[in-house]
């Protein structure tokens, strides 16, 4: 089967939100257990001031978490936004700027640059972050910690702020990379394939027929071409409709490539026409691989495809790339015998 098969799906700015929302929810999740366990730990500690604040935050994630559910996204990033800077603040003023809580101010860089699309709100909004984390920074050279922990119990707190921190940069990291990397994707297949076939479309097969010249001239292995074309097509569409048409279209984008190797190349080359490349084969193979297709197609059942009884069948003109040929030289001799073809009757291979 040819590798250039596979469905086309476009990107979806809603898909990546989805997933977006999906990672927030989880960090709702997390931050909850996290905040639990800090409840319990800050009373072992003898901070009863900061266990409690840990209850406000669980109430705010759970808050969070639920208005995620019930898509109330924008009443979630509000909770979880405020959440932050008060905790971070009021950690940092009870315990000391050593705890690290400041921490975790800093995971609202990246969520601020992907929270909007204009570049002013995000820049003012990480300045206004800056002028925040700055001023917890200045406050706390000249106050004294609120209600202070042993000098252990700090290092304990910053070394696990320090860790969370570190497993949620990673996580995030992640995440939009594999987002990035998939929208890269799925953009490259837009650019490349022709959604109703699932083929390579003229501008792509364009593109590899190009390589495959360049090739040849420095390998001087043969490379064939051939063009198919869909017999009295119009016919089939002013018929049985347009989207019977598109249904065998969809159908010869599955059967020519099974028909051939899988380095042959398969475009589709205008409306019911398409370019075959194919490359390390001489023209008598390349006939023999013409044939095929046009038998495949001839011999398809129709009937399971369209619902009805059709007879598609092909025309084809199959030419070898020379010394001093380029890809319109080719190309035009292989639809010259294509031509040949059409004018021989149809449903027939010919060789330029
Ligand atoms: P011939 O045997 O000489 O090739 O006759 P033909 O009818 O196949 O050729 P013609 O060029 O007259 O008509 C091609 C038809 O293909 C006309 C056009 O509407 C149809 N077509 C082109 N692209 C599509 C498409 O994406 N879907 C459908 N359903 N039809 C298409
Ligand atoms: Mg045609
Ligand atoms: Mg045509």
């Amino acid at each position: 089967m040819n590798n250039n098969k596979r469905a086309v799906t476009p990107v979806s700015r809603r898909e990546s939100g989805a997933q977006f929302w999906q990672v927030t929810l989880r960090v709702c999740q997390l931050a909850v257990a996290v905040d639990i366990s800090f409840f319990f730990l800050f009373h072992i500690l003898g901070s009863p001031i900061l266990a409690w604040i840990n209850i406000g935050s669980v109430t705010m994630y759970v808050g969070a978490y639920y208005a995620l559910k019930r898509r109330h996204n924008r009443l979630a990033i509000t909770l979880i936004w405020l959440e932050a800077i008060i905790h971070s603040a009021l950690g940092t003023l009870v315990i000391g700027w050593d705890s690290g809580f400041h921490y975790y101010l800093l995971l609202f860089i990246p969520a601020l640059c992907v929270s909007s699309v204009r570049r002013d709100v995000i820049l003012l909004s990480v300045v206004a972050l800056w002028g925040y984390y700055v001023t917890l920074d200045i406050l706390m050279w000249f106050i004294e910690p609120i209600q202070p922990i042993s000098s252990s119990a700090l290092l304990g707190v910053h070394l696990f702020n320090l860790s969370v921190v570190f497993a949620m940069f990673s996580y995030l990291s992640f995440f939009y990379m594999n987002m990035v990397v998939s929208a890269q994707r799925k953009l490259r297949r837009l650019a490349t394939v022709d959604s109703l076939t699932g083929l390579f479309n003229r501008r792509h097969g364009s593109y590899l027929a190009e390589n495959e010249i360049a090739r040849f001239r420095r390998t001087g292995h043969p490379v064939s071409f051939m063009l198919v074309d869909v017999d009295h097509f119009k016919s089939i569409n002013d018929r049985y409709g347009h989207e019977t048409g598109d249904r065998v279209l969809a159908e010869i984008g599955n059967l020519i490539p099974a028909q051939l190797r899988t380095q042959d190349i398969v475009a589709r080359w205008g409306g019911e026409e398409f370019l075959i490349i194919l490359p390390g084969t001489g023209i008598d193979s390349a006939m023999v691989s013409a044939e095929r297709v046009g038998d495949a197609l001839r011999n398809h059942n129709w009937e399971s495809v369209t619902g009805r009884v059709l007879n598609v069948t092909v025309s084809a003109g199959v030419s070898e790339l020379r010394e001093g040929d380029d890809m319109a030289s080719v190309v035009s001799r292989a639809d010259q015998a294509l031509y040949c073809g059409k004018a021989g009757g149809r449903d027939r291979v010919e060789r330029a």
